[in-house]
C-alpha cells in the first residue's frame, strides 16, 4: 500500500481498524472518531440552519415495509434479514421508508410543506466480500441522509438550496471543484414512462437553473426516480462521487403519504432524497488521502498537544489544558517521563498541528508557548493564545 492510501494512514495514525472476522465493519478508534464527529457536527449545524429537523429511525424494520416500498425487489439480496416466522425483520439499507413513516404520523397540509427531515442513518448492506475496500466500501456505514416532502412548485428552489449548500461544504473541506451529472431512468424501474419524462425534465430544469453545467448518465437513476450526482476532485486529480439528490414520485404513493391540498383534497407529496457526504466513513477516507494524513487544524483529531517541560509545571499544564478545552479546542496532554524532544517527535508523528509547551517561565508569567509543525514558536498570554487558536481554520 502506498503512502497516501487511507488504509495505511489509518493504521499509522491510529484512526480505525477493520478485522477479518467482521468484514466491512469499521472499528473507529478515538482519534478517527474525533474526525468523524467533526464531520457530523458540521453537517448537523448546516442542515439545522437550512430548516431540516433531525430524526432517528430504527435499525431493524419489518421486512414487509421493504416489500411495500419496493426495496425488497431491488435490494433484497443485499439486505441482512434477521429472524423469521411471523414477522421477519431486516436491517435498514437506507432510511427513506422510515422518514415516510414519520411524515405519515400527522395530518399534513400544503401549508406545512416543504417538510424536511435529516438523519445520520446507520445502514447495513451485505456487499460481496470482493467489493469491500477499506473505508471506501463497507457493509455498515452512516450517511448524512435527508428527505424533503414537497410539492412540484418547490422542487426548483429545494434543488438550488441543496446545490448551494453542497458547493459551500465541498469548498470548506478543500474541494472547490466538483462535477455534476443527471442520471436518468434505469432498466429496472417503477412508475410510468410519462412520470419519468416529467421527473427527468423537472430535475434537469432545476439543475440548469442552478447555473452549474452537467453531463447526462443514461440509465444510472434510482429505481424510483432520476438523480443529480456530484463528484468532487481531490488533490491527486481523482474523482469521487459523494453527493446526490434524487426526485422521487414513487415511494410516497407506495407508502400512502398524503397532505391536504389547497382545494381540500388529499394529494401525494413529492420526495427529494439527498446526501452531501454520502457515507461519513468514506468521506473521512477521501479527506485523509486528499491531505496525505496531515489534516488542517479544524479537522485534526487533536488540535493542541500540551506538554510541561518538567513535572513541576504539571498542574499549570492541566490549568492551561482546561482553559483551551473550555474554548472548544481538542487538546491532548503529552506528559509522562519521556524527554521533551521525544514528546515533540511523538506529537509530530501523530500530526498534531500545534504543541503548547509550558515551562517555569510560562508558569510565572501565566503564558503559553505555541510551537507549530514547522518549528515556529511564539509565547503568548492565555487570551491571545486562545484567540489565535480558536480563529484558525
Ligand atoms: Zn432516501
Amino acid at each position: 500500500m502506498d503512502e497516501v492510501d487511507h488504509r495505511s494512514l489509518g493504521s499509522r495514525l491510529d484512526l480505525w481498524h477493520l478485522q477479518e472476522d467482521a468484514p466491512g465493519m469499521v472499528f473507529w478508534h478515538p482519534r478517527g472518531y474525533a474526525i468523524y464527529r467533526v464531520l457530523e457536527d458540521y453537517i448537523r449545524t448546516r442542515m439545522r440552519r437550512l430548516g431540516y429537523a433531525e430524526v432517528r429511525s430504527p435499525q431493524l424494520i419489518p421486512r414487509d415495509l421493504w416489500i411495500r416500498s419496493g426495496h425488497w425487489d431491488k435490494f433484497g439480496e443485499n439486505m441482512f434479514v434477521v429472524g423469521s416466522g411471523e414477522r421477519p425483520m431486516a436491517l435498514k439499507p437506507m432510511s427513506c421508508p422510515c422518514h415516510v413513516q414519520i411524515f405519515n404520523k400527522g395530518l399534513r397540509s400544503w401549508r406545512d410543506l416543504p417538510i424536511r427531515y435529516s438523519e445520520f442513518g446507520a445502514c447495513h448492506r451485505d456487499e460481496p466480500s470482493g467489493a469491500l475496500h477499506g473505508l471506501m466500501r463497507t457493509r455498515a456505514f452512516e450517511q448524512d441522509d435527508a428527505h424533503v416532502f414537497c410539492r412540484e412548485e418547490d422542487i426548483q428552489r429545494e434543488v438550488a438550496r441543496f446545490i448551494d449548500c453542497l458547493s459551500e461544504v465541498y469548498t470548506d473541506f478543500g474541494f472547490p471543484e466538483f462535477d455534476m451529472a443527471l442520471s436518468t431512468r434505469p432498466a429496472l424501474r417503477a412508475g410510468s414512462e410519462d412520470l419519468w419524462d416529467w421527473a427527468e425534465k423537472t430535475l434537469g430544469d432545476a439543475a440548469t437553473c442552478s447555473g452549474v453545467s452537467f453531463s447526462i448518465q443514461p440509465g444510472e437513476g434510482a429505481f424510483y426516480g432520476p438523480k443529480l450526482e456530484f463528484a468532487l476532485r481531490d488533490r491527486l486529480g481523482r474523482s469521487w462521487q459523494c453527493g446526490t439528490i434524487q426526485l422521487d414520485c414513487v415511494l410516497p404513493a407506495r407508502l400512502a403519504a398524503s397532505y391536504i391540498a389547497p382545494d381540500g383534497r388529499r394529494a401525494v407529496p413529492l420526495m427529494l432524497h439527498h446526501v452531501v457526504f454520502g457515507s461519513l466513513g468514506r468521506f473521512v477516507a477521501i479527506l485523509i488521502e486528499h491531505h496525505g494524513g496531515v489534516l488542517p487544524f479544524w479537522l485534526s483529531p487533536e488540535q493542541v498537544a500540551i506538554t510541561p517541560i518538567s513535572q513541576e509545571q504539571a498542574d499549570y499544564a492541566t490549568e492551561v489544558m482546561n482553559m483551551l478545552d473550555a474554548c472548544g479546542l481538542r487538546v491532548i496532554a503529552y506528559g509522562g517521563s519521556e524527554t521533551l524532544s521525544r514528546r515533540i517527535v511523538a506529537a509530530r508523528e501523530a500530526e498534531v498541528p500545534v504543541m503548547a509547551i509550558v515551562g517555569r517561565r510560562e508558569q510565572e508569567d501565566r503564558t503559553i508557548t505555541l510551537r507549530e509543525r514547522d518549528g515556529a514558536q511564539a509565547t503568548l498570554s492565555w487570551a491571545d493564545a486562545s484567540a489565535a487558536l480558536s480563529s484558525r481554520h
